[in-house]
């Protein structure tokens, strides 16, 4: 293996010899081997009780409903997605009441995120109770819904709806934002700015999550797309690098071209359409900032261009978690496969530059 390295410190060697690394990313420091769970993210590791998943001391996740309008390859617990509109996807209310009652038995928790798949899939009748349990809470201060609809199915977002999401929120006392997953310039429609707006006439903060996938990575597409969120009233919340999975290697960018997109082209961006932070999700370890350049060692570097990198874990008082150790998608190969839907790689030859 040392042969296919141009570089590579004492540790990253030893890290390398116990981690597959023709495989793409892998928990080596632990020895364990994440594929043999389908649960690659480890959720169920931080999971207190059914339906609740808990990565950060004041934040948690609920997921009443467990399927979407549509199912994304990269989507973070699809290992348990049911199919599309499964009638068997709405939890059953034993389950919801114990999660709910596990919230308002922790005061540490805050602010909690109502997603799982697309809570919006849910009936008002559905969601209202929730909704009502969760402001029923004192110390949570903030209600997040994860939804896509905003794309899939604007119309979703009626005006009773907003209405309703709207009776909940309490300035100073309790806000509520919808945080979707708007992925390239195509999906700004009509509809959606209508169905936005009708959101944001009740005080509800809009939220842009990007997955940045390789279909959606060439030059100026993310640019493009953060200016328009601004003209709709969205917010530019996070861009995400597809996770490691198995099942996402088609979509998979490497961190170079996140770097160089952040530098090269948010950049020229007026302030309020770059508010964005590229993340890594990573198993165990959650979100490790892309732009923070402490939270990662580059340890090797591959004669393909691919980076050997290891993330550290911060300490979060949840779990005691040993750093992630993985190789990155190799640039030559990345390169070429935009050559074959005709970009020119020359455009983008600043790209091994970045770590
Ligand atoms: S739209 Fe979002 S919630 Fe639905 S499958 Fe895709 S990533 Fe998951």
């Amino acid at each position: 293996m040392g042969n296919h390295f141009n570089r590579l410190t004492g540790r990253a060697a030893a890290i390398a010899r116990s981690a597959d690394l023709d495989h793409l990313w892998g928990e080596a420091e632990r020895g364990n081997d994440h594929r043999a769970t389908l649960d690659f993210m480890r959720e169920t590791d931080t999971s207190p009780v059914d339906l609740v998943t808990r990565r950060y001391p004041a934040i948690c996740i609920l997921k009443p409903f467990n399927t979407c309008p549509q199912i994304c390859a990269y989507c973070q617990p699809n290992w348990e997605i049911d199919q599309v509109m499964d009638p068997c996807a709405l939890a059953d209310t034993q389950q919801l009441n114990q999660a709910l009652d596990w919230i308002a038995d922790h005061p540490s928790i805050q602010e909690v995120l109502i997603t799982g798949e697309d809570p919006l899939g849910m009936t008002d009748d559905l969601l209202r109770p929730i909704l009502q349990r969760l402001a029923a809470i004192p110390h949570v201060g903030v209600v997040r819904l994860g939804t896509r609809v905003p794309a899939t199915l604007p119309m979703r977002l009626t005006p009773a709806f907003s209405s309703m999401l709207g009776s909940f929120r309490v300035p100073g006392r309790r806000e509520i934002c919808l945080v979707t997953h708007l992925q390239h310039p195509y999906e700004i429609t009509p509809d959606l700015v209508d169905a936005v707006e009708r959101i944001r006439r009740q005080g509800i903060g809009v939220y842009n999550q990007l997955v940045f996938n390789f279909y959606v990575s060439r030059r100026f597409e993310g640019a493009r797309l953060r200016l328009l969120l601004r003209r709709v009233g969205i917010d530019p919340y996070y861009t995400f690098v597809p996770k490691g999975k198995e099942e996402t290697v088609a979509y998979r960018v490497p961190l170079a071209r996140i770097l160089q997109e952040r530098r090269e082209e948010a950049r020229l961006l007026p302030g309020l359409c770059r508010t964005d932070e590229p993340v890594f999700n990573l198993p165990a370890l959650g979100k490790n900032h892309i732009r923070a350049i402490q939270d990662r060692d580059s340890i090797g570097i591959h004669s393909d261009g691919s980076r050997i990198y290891e993330f550290h874990p911060w300490e979060k008082n949840i779990l005691d978690r040993g750093s992630y150790v993985g190789r990155d998608v190799p640039l030559l190969e990345y390169l070429q496969r935009l050559a074959g839907i005709g970009e020119d790689p020359s455009e983008y030859a600043g790209i091994w530059y970045y770590y």
